[in-house]
């Protein structure tokens, strides 16, 4: 189904006017006989005028109509949508014109509104069936060459090229609320910081604002891209949007505090950085200078270590050798003593000697033999035990005195000398001539009296005084 088609004598005729834009009336191309021979603008093929159940004016390609034509399997909503979007451009005081094709068949517009002065043209398109973002791209510089601006409709929801290339989401009237615009417009609310999109829109309102040049397509910028949607309470990332040219002044002054809060951000932090930095250089700078205290103090310690063992040696050696030279007195002081001692051993043994000499000299041979017979007689006598006498005679063994031995053992010692009588044997008789000999042994308080036996022998040799 089309709107446009060439009359062959009005040319081209539009069904959504109600002059059909040429001075005809609806009632002189619909039903009439004879047929009027009208074609369609895309293809050529012949049309006919048509009413709709819902009272729409139309044209429908006749019988066997080619497969190819632009407006062959457009569905009544897109013709509604169109219609919508020419109405709306008729009742902003533009000129609307529906299907119109480029001379060289570059593009075709649903709906292109051109301004009374003809300086202006805006293509609105309806577009229903899928398209990728590249072709509509495409198809947008195409107008772009050509000086047209265009604005493509979509009545779906997550159609992909909405906010890539100019665009709105138009949603279909609901109750009394006639066609809004749902997606691709919004304002910037300096406060919030962020673009939000209208919730009450009209698509006529809008599209009398475009065509106003209250409203221009604008390039986000990208810090903004989420752009708040109030009705559905979500955000969705639009890069290019229809607003005014307050919201954009207002983004850019946001965007310049933006900015300024960033730098003053980063001027901080560069701050904190460098404090930050100089504190811990500072804190390596004492680490340092502790590590260097605690190097000194351990040398030091160190030193002491060593001055401390030196000393010590050295007292050890200090000892050692005055252990020595104590040795070596004591030793010298032994050798001494034992000299002195052997010195007053020789001493005394002359001394005895001597002694022992004087002390037998006060006898004579007979008066010996006089002791020796006082001895032996009375055992020979009464015993009949022969006594014997130390051949060696008076020995320093028993004290300077004669051993006297019976049956082998020693009986007795005979006269010892009164300065040897430590010498004495144990326990054995001491033999002397008389009393005064005896007081002579007993008065050194070397022997005990009962051990001195004497024989009352006189001192003198009476027989030569005989
Ligand atoms: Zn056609």
């Amino acid at each position: 189904m089309a709107f446009a088609a060439i009359h062959p004598e009005a040319g081209r005729i539009d069904a959504t006017l109600q002059d059909l834009g040429c001075g005809l009336s609806w009632a002189a191309v619909h039903k009439v006989r004879p047929r009027i021979a009208l074609r369609c603008p895309d293809c050529g093929y012949g049309v006919h005028a048509k009413i709709s159940t819902r009272k729409l004016h139309y044209f429908a390609h006749d019988p066997g109509r080619p497969a190819d034509c632009a407006w062959l399997n457009e569905s009544l909503e897109h013709h509604l949508l169109k219609l919508e979007l020419a109405t709306a451009v008729r009742a902003a005081d533009w000129h609307a014109e529906l299907e119109v094709r480029a001379p060289d068949g570059t593009w075709r517009a649903d709906v292109l509104a051109s301004s009374h002065d003809g300086t202006r043209r805006i293509a609105w398109e309806a577009q229903l069936s899928p398209i990728t973002n590249d072709d509509i791209r495409e198809r947008t510089e195409r107008y772009q060459d050509e000086g047209i601006d265009v604005c493509w409709v979509s009545p779906a929801d997550g159609v992909p090229w909405i906010g890539t290339v100019p665009s709105i989401r138009a949603r279909d009237p609901r109750g009394d609320r006639p066609w809004t615009v749902v997606d691709g417009v919004a304002g910037f609310y300096f406060q919030h910081g962020t673009w939000i999109t209208p919730t009450d829109l009209d698509l006529a309102t809008f599209i009398g604002w475009v065509l106003h040049g209250q409203t221009s397509p604008h390039q986000v910028l990208p810090r903004y891209r989420r752009i708040w949607f109030p009705a559905t309470k979500s955000h969705a990332r639009r890069q290019l949007i229809w607003t005014t040219q307050r919201s954009v002044d207002e983004e850019a002054r946001h965007d310049v505090m933006r900015q300024r809060q960033e730098a003053r951000k980063r001027q901080q932090e560069e701050q904190q950085r460098q404090a930050e930095q100089r504190r811990q250089e500072e804190e390596a700078r004492q680490r340092e200078a502790q590590r260097q205290e605690e190097e000194h103090q351990r040398k030091i310690r160190e030193a002491a270590e060593r001055a401390r063992w030196a000393e010590q040696q050295r007292q050890w050696a200090i000892e050692a050798e005055q252990a020595r030279q104590r040795r070596e007195a004591e030793d010298r002081q032994r050798q001494e003593q034992a000299a002195a001692a052997e010195r007053e051993r020789l001493r005394q043994e002359q001394h005895e000697r001597q002694a022992s000499q004087r002390w037998w000299k006060e006898l004579s041979p007979a008066q010996i033999q006089q002791l020796r017979d006082a001895v032996a007689d009375p055992l020979w006598t009464k015993q009949a035990a022969r006594v014997e006498f130390d051949p060696d005679g008076a020995t320093a063994d028993y004290a300077y005195g004669i051993a006297v031995y019976l049956r082998r053992r020693l009986y007795g010692i005979l006269r010892p000398s009164p300065a040897s009588l430590h010498r004495l044997p144990p326990t054995v008789p001491v033999f002397v001539r008389n009393a005064r000999e005896a007081q002579l042994l007993t008065a050194t308080g070397k022997v005990d009296t009962a051990r001195v036996v004497h024989f009352d022998l006189p001192d003198h040799e009476q027989m030569s005084l005989i």
